[in-house]
């Protein structure tokens, strides 16, 4: 079977052409794929996703690249028949996209080899970015700006990009950014006076119609440095989104946008203080409330206070300064619970001249609580989500003792 002529290989702006049927397959999707003599459709591949458009006016999903076959065109919908003639349509704002993203590429690429004579080894098209791998040793975020600068003056330059055929022998005397990943006749892609790399992607004419490059970040990831950008329509989307992102931020603290961080930091910070100060005055409430406790609870038989109290709202580290201030005095058994949303807390101590297993005592009230806990036998803490049987754990430690 003849293999599909690739039309966008002329010329990436093609978005109209007509063609022959030349096969239908079924999809294991339930849809069906029409292969075409000629087409102007890009099948995924090379980083690059597929385009869509449609075929006699049926949306086609995806193309698919089935080398010996040529390019599967997906249709959702009626498909046309073998010896058909039809006309194809491409989405463009979705190659525009890609011919940004895939040219932004080249060039940013490139602008790492010109100053740091760092290879990219890696390039994904994803959803709403793209991401390089790139050689660079030690990756700073001034580093990886001067190359965004540098990317970003060749866009604003303006410069011709062409398309170029050379054998394998002609190409091995070029300059070349990467290596031929095929063999036999290469397809060159140059951009004037700074970059020449095979390609058989879909590429801008000139470069300035790639807009503008941005990095959104960076991170180390297997001894390459992993770089998410963001051109053309991408990188103003992008911005629109982080402009978005840190006025709202502003606005929490009645600021302009760029006041913000100072703010936020100076916010955390002052959070810092008033959290220890909190802590130091709950250790001040805590013997207050157990000089309270003891005072409204009698000694047993044995000459013993056991003070059993539930509260409200108390996180477990506020819990534990109560039970601390009471056991600080003598024949002292503090059995405290607390209410905290959700959930259930519980903390049991005693004081060293009285007896009982407080360990003990809390996984057994931990398991009415359906929670867990523990600790050592003169303190110990826990608690659970059956906020309602919050008594009758404490009453199931009482009967322990
Ligand atoms: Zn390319």
């Amino acid at each position: 079977m003849p293999t599909t002529e690739r039309l966008y290989y002329q010329d990436s702006h093609l978005i109209e052409f007509e063609a022959l049927v030349t096969d239908k397959t079924d999809r294991v999707s339930g849809w069906t794929a029409v292969t075409l003599d000629r087409t102007a459709f890009y099948p995924t591949g090379g980083g690059q996703p597929s385009d869509t458009g449609t075929i006699n006016g049926e949306r086609v999903l995806e193309c698919i690249d089935d080398e010996e076959n040529g390019v599967l065109h997906v249709i959702q919908g009626r498909a046309p028949e073998v010896g058909a003639s039809v006309n194809g349509r491409i989405d463009w704002p979705r190659r525009l996209d890609h011919i940004q993203q895939h040219t932004g590429q080249h060039i940013l690429s490139q602008a790492f080899v010109t100053l740091f004579n760092a290879p990219t080894r890696g390039f994904r098209v994803l959803h709403d970015v793209c991401e390089i791998d790139v050689e660079l040793t030690n990756p700073t975020n001034e580093l990886i700006e001067r190359a965004v600068e540098l990317a970003n003056n060749v866009v604003w330059e303006d410069r011709e990009i062409t398309v170029k055929t050379a054998s394998a022998e002609e190409a091995a005397q070029l300059p070349l950014r990467k290596e031929p990943s095929r063999a036999g006749d290469l397809r060159l892609i140059e951009i004037e006076g700074f970059d020449l790399t095979p390609c058989g992607g879909t590429h801008a004419y000139r470069t300035g119609e790639v807009g503008m490059i941005a990095v959104r970040t960076w991170e180390r990831a297997k001894g390459l440095t992993r770089i998410e950008f963001a051109a053309g329509t991408r990188a103003l989307a992008d911005y629109r989104r982080a402009n978005k992102t840190s006025r709202a931020v502003a606005t929490l603290f009645s600021a302009s946008r760029d006041d913000a961080p100072k703010l936020a930091a100076r916010m955390l910070d002052e959070n810092k203080d008033l959290h220890r100060r909190v802590r130091s005055l709950e250790e001040i409430a805590a013997r207050v409330e157990a000089h309270d406790l003891l005072a409204a609870t009698s000694l047993n038989d044995a000459g013993v206070k056991i003070v059993t109290h539930v509260f409200e709202n108390r996180d477990a580290e506020s819990l534990k300064h109560v039970a601390q201030a009471l056991i600080a005095n003598p024949k002292t058994i503090a059995l405290l619970g607390s209410r905290e949303g959700e959930a259930a807390r519980l903390v049991f101590a005693r004081s060293t001249d009285t007896s009982g297993d407080m360990n003990v005592m809390m996984r057994a009230a931990c398991e009415l609580l359906d929670g867990r806990g523990g600790g050592k036998p003169d303190m110990a803490q826990g608690g659970g989500k059956k906020v309602e049987r919050l008594g009758d754990a404490i009453e199931s430690a009482l009967s322990l003792l």
